[in-house]
């Protein structure tokens, strides 16, 4: 995590912005929060946030920050994702336009599923399911992108790492788009940091899509009934730890309905943190230490975050979530 002032200034100059404003004229936008991108409702300015339409897009982007030293982020849906009150510096890129697209096809008795990483898990796992892709039940429900799935290997009693046959990756070293071999573990993977993920493709075994979307429609029914998914939060706070669920350790120490400023531990789920509204990073990161100190006193378990904590934290707050 990156601790900085809230009130530190942007670290583009003039030229920067204006090759930013050449290049992506209404898609880049300079010092505005970034909460509506975020499902938690939360988060402070980008110094820019540049929607990339494309791979050349992307490699342009960079290209300017190795030349410029300027550090970037890369924003999927936002829902697994804490931002600090005092925003990101740098570059911060969504993506857009045709990364959005999905095909679907089926090769030597496999679905095969080609997505680009802004489409979202919805989407994905509702055309894989009509094109009877066994398995892709266990990721349905997850509100984020391809890329930021793949990137903390999101599922339930399935992962997405599971079902990934080739990734295609750029970064600042290597511009243009080329595959890599990645390795999955529980909510987190292999892929390079400084790796964008661009495109997916996925095989899943072939079979009856009326019984995919039967399953489907039964794991949707069971989130509804568990989880506070109508509010603002990022869904599970902390990683289950090894033989445990993190949520029934929270609610033995009584956390459920714990708040910090607007921020409210969930009565519904315990490993949830709703934004009753106008909540701050560090009403969020002020909870997540209070539930996590709690935790630790009475079962000596340390939590560990699965939600990621981005960009600049007011002094102290930072320190007492990490
Ligand atoms: C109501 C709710 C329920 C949820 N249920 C589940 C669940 O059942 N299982 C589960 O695993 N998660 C769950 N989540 C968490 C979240 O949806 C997943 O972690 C999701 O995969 C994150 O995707 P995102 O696009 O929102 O990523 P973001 O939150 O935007 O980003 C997460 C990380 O991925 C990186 N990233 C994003 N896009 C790219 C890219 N193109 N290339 C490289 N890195 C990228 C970001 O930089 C960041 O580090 C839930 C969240 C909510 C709000």
């Amino acid at each position: 995590m990156n601790v900085t002032s809230a009130s530190e200034a942007s670290l583009l100059r003039e030229d920067d912005r204006a090759a930013l404003l050449e290049w992506f004229a209404e898609r880049v936008a300079f010092d505005g929060p970034l909460a509506a991108y975020t499902s938690w409702k939360i988060g402070g300015p980008a110094d820019a946030l540049v929607c990339a339409q494309s791979e050349e897009e992307i490699a342009r982007v960079m290209r300017l920050c190795l030349r410029r030293k300027l550090p970037w982020f890369v924003l999927g849906s936002g829902s697994n994702l804490l931002i600090g009150d005092g925003g990101i510096r740098g570059i911060v890129l969504r993506l857009g336009g045709a990364f959005a697209q999905i095909e679907a096809h089926v090769d030597g008795g496999r679905v095969v599923l080609e997505a680009g990483a802004s489409a979202n898990m919805a989407q994905v796992t509702a055309r894989g399911a009509s094109a009877g892709a066994l398995g892709i039940e266990g990721l349905v429900g997850i509100p984020g992108t391809v890329g930021g799935s793949l990137r903390m290997n999101a599922g339930t009693d399935r992962e997405f790492g599971e079902f990934v046959q080739e990734v295609w990756v750029q970064s600042p070293s290597r511009p243009a788009p080329h595959s890599v071999d990645i390795r999955y573990f529980y909510r987190h993977t292999t892929l390079p940091r400084d790796a964008i993920v661009s495109r997916v493709r996925l095989a899943f075994e072939h079979g009856d899509p009326a019984q995919v979307r039967e399953a489907m429609q039964a794991k949707l029914v069971r989130r509804k009934q568990t989880q506070p998914i109508a509010l603002p939060n990022a869904g599970s706070c902390f990683r289950n730890p090894p033989g445990e669920k993190a949520a029934r350790l929270i609610e033995a120490v009584g956390a459920k309905g714990w708040s910090e400023g607007a921020a409210q531990v969930s009565t519904l789920h315990a490993n949830f943190i709703n934004n009753l509204g106008g909540a701050t990073a560090c009403d969020v990161a002020t909870l997540l230490a209070r539930v996590r100190r709690a935790v630790c006193e009475r079962f000596g378990v340390e939590l560990q975050l699965e939600v990621h904590l981005v960009g600049a934290f007011v002094a102290g707050e930072a320190e007492r979530s990490a």
